[in-house]
C-alpha cells in the first residue's frame, strides 16, 4: 500500500476527516469511523509504517505511552467495565488498514469481542465522544 493511497495518511495529510482524541510528536489518536464499541479509539503513527515489522521502537514506544494516556481518559469518561488493546499485522491477522495503529475498545459485558463495527457512526456521534474523551486526558 503506497502512502498516496492509504487512509491514514491521507488522515495525517489533513486530506480526509477524523474525530481527534489527541496528538503526540508521532501519533495521532483518533475515532474509529466504524467502531467496535462506543468510544473505539485507534492510536495511530504520523509516519507510515504497515506494522509490527517497519515501525521503529522508538515510535512503538510512543504509542504505548499514548495507549496508556488515552485508556485512562476513556476510563474517566465512558467507564466501561473493560478495555480491549489489540494491534493487527497481515490480512490474515484481520489487519485491514496497512498503517500501523492501536486499537483502544471499551468493553462493557455481553456486548461482544468483535475488533471491527459493522456499522458507519455519524459525525455528530463521533465528535460528541472525542470531545467528551479529551476533555477526561491528563495533561502532558
Ligand atoms: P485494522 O483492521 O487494520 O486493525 O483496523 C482498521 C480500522 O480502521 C478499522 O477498525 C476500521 O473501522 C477503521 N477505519 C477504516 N477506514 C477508516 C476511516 O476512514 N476513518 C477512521 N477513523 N477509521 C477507519
Ligand atoms: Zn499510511
Amino acid at each position: 500500500m503506497s502512502e498516496v493511497n492509504c487512509i491514514f495518511c491521507k488522515i495525517m495529510r489533513g486530506e480526509l476527516p477524523s474525530h481527534r482524541v489527541c496528538e503526540s510528536e508521532r501519533t495521532v489518536s483518533f475515532l474509529d469511523l466504524f467502531p467496535a464499541a462506543l468510544g473505539h479509539t485507534l492510536i495511530v503513527t504520523r509516519d507510515h509504517y504497515e506494522n509490527i515489522y517497519e515501525i521503529p521502537p522508538e515510535v512503538l514506544a510512543e504509542i504505548a505511552t499514548e495507549s496508556h494516556r488515552v485508556a485512562g481518559a476513556q476510563r474517566e469518561a465512558l467507564r466501561p467495565e473493560g478495555l480491549g488493546v489489540y494491534q493487527l499485522n497481515g490480512a490474515p491477522a484481520g489487519q485491514t488498514v496497512f498503517h500501523y495503529h492501536m486499537h483502544l475498545i471499551p468493553r462493557m459485558p455481553g456486548q461482544g469481542l468483535e475488533l471491527h463495527g459493522r456499522k458507519e457512526a455519524s459525525s455528530e456521534e463521533l465528535s460528541g465522544i472525542a470531545a467528551k474523551i479529551a476533555a477526561k486526558l491528563p495533561s502532558t
